[in-house]
């Protein structure tokens, strides 16, 4: 019988996000035809952002979440320079390294301990990742000695990356090997038939399965799909200064704040977390609080010039870990949402858990059990 659909692909991806993106580049590498429908344009979502750091977790009471997280970062180098060297586009990646600030002597004694644990789960001599406590005045020139009485923990895993250059690359390959829709906002999906339908979506177009990459609208879609109400956006804003002279400088994490220097001569600061919003839009007050509270544990940011502002909202599950695989009771669709604050180092391994489960291969690393379904919906 002939096909209802002039144009049916193996897979759909929702969302023209980090985690879309990702999936769609893995799931075309493996040979599948994909199709991606973004409702707005590439980015348009929390991954269009300016922060791009890639932070590990603490090296202590190791688990299986912090595993994944740990070997996502240490693969992401590779991961990227493949990316790029397909893409021929750069992505602002960079192993740039973390220093924190130890406030009390509690904190001191706390992180030897943790260094300890670093060189169990990092295997330094393996990895050449090292997580190490440095005495007071350490570093000075950078972080305040001020803002770190007990000295610092400097660690070399942490690295960022242009959030936007990234999904640039990524939107690159996947519109040579792929279909990319612009403008396209999903609303159904006929698993019966593989018909997708939602405004900008021509009638013709099906898919043997779908995957929800909406970001925080996944929740809805979701809700819809089982009833439950899984998570929720949470708002947040960040901005980038000129900063020319910082490039070569590690990351800092303080005062809940990241300072991280771009190689582009920028440096981005961020970032704020509400929970109540009511919409997208930067918030001036939270501008000037971003630059107050940076500067007072990073001196050499003070007076430089403000490039631009952006706020975003991060897809945050209630249970707060990621989400990623077969929706309860519906076979042919599949979800990866919920990053939340992490969704840039580990998207990529995420795409390929995911690619794995639907073409029934092996992982590289398995997700940890508290991104599954099971762990996040009651039935
Ligand atoms: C201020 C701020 C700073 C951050 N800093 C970092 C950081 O330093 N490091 C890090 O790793 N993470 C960071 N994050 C978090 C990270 O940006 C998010 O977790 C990540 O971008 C989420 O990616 P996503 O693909 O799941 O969702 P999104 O980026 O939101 O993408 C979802 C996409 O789906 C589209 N969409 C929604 N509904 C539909 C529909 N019906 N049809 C078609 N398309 C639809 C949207 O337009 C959107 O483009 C930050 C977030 C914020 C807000």
């Amino acid at each position: 019988m002939p096909d209802a659909f002039s144009n049916r692909h193996d897979l759909a991806v929702v969302g023209g996000g980090i985690f879309g993106l990702s999936i769609a580049y893995r799931a075309l590498k493996e040979g599948l035809s994909v199709v991606v429908l973004e409702k707005d344009h590439i980015g348009a979502g929390a991954s269009g952002g300016v922060l791009g750091a890639l932070m590990p977790h603490m090296p202590a009471r190791w688990n299986p979440k912090k595993e994944f997280q740990f070997q996502s970062l240490m693969r992401l180098e590779a991961f990227i320079q493949g990316l790029e060297a397909e893409t021929g586009l750069s992505t602002g990646y960079g192993r740039c390294g973390r220093i924190l600030p130890l406030t009390t002597q509690d904190k001191f004694d706390h992180h030897l301990e943790r260094a300890a644990e670093a060189d169990e789960r990092w295997q330094p001599l393996k990895t050449g990742f090292t997580y190490q406590v440095e005495a007071q005045g350490s570093r000075a020139d950078w972080l305040s000695p001020k803002a770190a009485p007990f000295g610092i923990v400097y660690e070399t895993l942490a690295g960022r990356v242009a959030p936007r250059a990234y999904l640039a690359a990524l939107a690159a390959f996947v519109r040579e090997h792929g279909t990319l829709i612009e403008g396209a906002c999903f609303e159904a999906f006929d698993e019966a038939t593989g018909a997708i339908t939602g405004k900008g979506i021509a009638s013709a177009l099906a898919a043997g399965r779908l995957v929800l990459a909406s970001g925080p609208e996944s929740f809805d879609h979701l809700k819809s799909l089982t009833g439950e109400m899984i998570g929720r956006g949470e708002k947040g804003q960040a901005l980038i200064m000129e900063g020319a002279g910082l490039e070569d400088l590690p990351a800092i994490y303080c005062d809940g704040l990241y300072v991280v220097p771009h190689d582009d001569g920028t440096v981005a600061i961020g970032s704020t977390s509400d929970r109540d919003f009511v919409d997208s839009a930067v918030d001036p007050v939270r501008t000037e609080e971003l630059i107050r509270r940076a500067t007072a544990f990073c001196p050499r940011l003070e007076g430089r010039k403000v490039l631009s502002v952006w706020a975003g909202i991060r897809p945050r599950c209630n249970k707060r870990d990621a989400l990623v695989g077969n929706v309860p009771g519906h076979e042919r669709v599949f979800v990866a949402t919920g990053g939340f604050k992490i969704s840039y180092g580990i998207a990529h391994l995420i795409a390929d858990a995911l690619v794995a489960e639907l073409t029934g291969s092996t992982p590289a690393v398995d997700l940890p059990p508290s991104y599954r379904p099971g762990f996040h919906f009651k039935r």
